[in-house]
């Protein structure tokens, strides 16, 4: 018997529809496999709630997501939710919550989905995934940036020892857990930085042979950032796993997500030692927020995700195996076709695709 506290944060927009569906997958591929319960503790963490009360997160909801098994996001954020300053209030709880849990990697999977019309003239298969330092690099920068006389503007990067190593650590680790590349089956990890122009990118990258020296059985390559982006659109079936600094991977991981059919369609993890946070790539999307509209894949898939994360953290079979439920069954709804919603082409509702998802994985 396992058991999981959840916390999940349905946030603003579409992130409440598409936490409903999460949430009724989870519970399906629990009941299928049996000996399986996630409890999942809904707390309200939204711009919304901060345009109500002035703060956007609860210290009881901080707490929460602290003794939580795995923290589950919504989508938080609404253009109109910003500070005096300008600054967006979802960084309230979600820069928050990565800093305070020390959720230093994020886990971009990019691959290409059944049924799903490519974005790239190239058919070749795409399936690698995007691991980025997600508490230094440039954006570190963020608390502590400098401004001279209002004529000059300086960012200073961060790269340390512990946390590219850190970091990379879980980009080999991912790597040996994994099929390897589409074509060849070749595990490997590559290295994106920008090390023939900034000391700091090449340090990046020495650290990063250190730590490939102990995976002697994963391949590894270096590129240039912005030979990467040609390569994710020319020849993306190169790749395995790629790790990045922040900024670099915060770019890098959009276009990989692009390349493979949008924003609907990429979930991401962000991941530390001790905690995981799972939440699809897009926005809270007030466009199409409460017209029960919303593609849900990218927020089930998160939820996969999550359940594999616990799987090999706990060394816990049942989550691993719900996981792959949960998985097969978007992947089947998404290849079927008839049931998606309009951004794919289809004119399903969220709710709709929600109910074949949760249907496919079993009764
Ligand atoms: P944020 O600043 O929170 O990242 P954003 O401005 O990048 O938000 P999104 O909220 O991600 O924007 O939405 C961008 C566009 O993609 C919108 O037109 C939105 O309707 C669409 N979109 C985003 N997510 C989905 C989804 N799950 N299903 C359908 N359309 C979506
Ligand atoms: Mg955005």
């Amino acid at each position: 018997m396992s058991a999981y506290t959840v916390v999940s944060l349905p946030g603003d927009g579409i992130g409440p529809e598409i936490t409903e569906v999460a949430v009724a997958a989870l519970d399906r591929a629990a009941s299928v496999v049996g000996g399986l319960t996630v409890n999942v503790d809904a707390h309200d963490a939204s711009a919304t709630r901060w345009q109500r009360t002035g703060a956007a997160m609860s210290e009881e909801t901080f707490e929460a997501c602290w003794d939580a098994d795995a923290i589950l996001m919504g989508a938080i954020g609404l253009p109109e939710a910003r500070h005096p300053d300008g600054r967006e209030v979802n960084g309230d709880v979600i820069f928050r919550l990565r800093f305070a849990l020390d959720l230093y990697a994020g886990i971009r999977p990019v691959r290409s989905l059944p049924g799903v019309r490519p974005t790239l003239a190239a058919s070749d298969p795409i399936d690698y995934i995007v691991v980025r330092e997600n508490v230094e690099g440039l954006y570190a920068s963020r608390t502590g940036g400098t401004n001279v006389r209002n004529e000059v503007a300086t960012d200073t990067i961060v790269i340390t020892d512990t946390g590219t190593r850190k970091v990379s650590q879980v980009a080999f680790k991912l790597a040996e857990g994994r099929r390897g590349r589409p074509l060849d089956g070749r595990r490997m990890v590559t290295c994106v930085d920008k090390a023939n122009v900034l000391s700091s990118y090449a340090f990046f990258r020495s650290v990063f042979d250190d730590v490939a020296k102990e995976h002697g059985e994963i391949g590894t390559d270096h590129v240039y950032v912005d030979a990467m982006t040609a390569f994710q659109v020319q020849r993306p079936s190169h790749f395995d796993v790629v790790v990045a600094e922040n900024m670099f991977g915060d770019i890098i991981s959009d276009l990989a997500a692009a390349t493979v059919g949008g924003l609907g369609l990429a979930a991401s993890g962000d991941v530390g030692d001790e905690h995981g946070m799972f939440q699809p790539a897009h926005g809270s999307a007030p466009d199409i927020a409460g017209r029960d509209r919303a593609n849900p894949t990218a927020m089930v898939l998160s939820a996969a995700m999550m359940l594999d994360w616990l799987g090999r953290r706990h060394g816990d079979d049942r989550a691993l195996r719900a996981a792959e439920l949960i998985d097969g069954a978007v992947l089947s709804v998404l290849a079927d076709g008839g049931t998606v919603t309009a951004d794919l082409g289809g004119t399903a509702s969220c709710s709709a695709m929600g109910e074949a998802i949760v249907g496919a994985i079993g009764a």
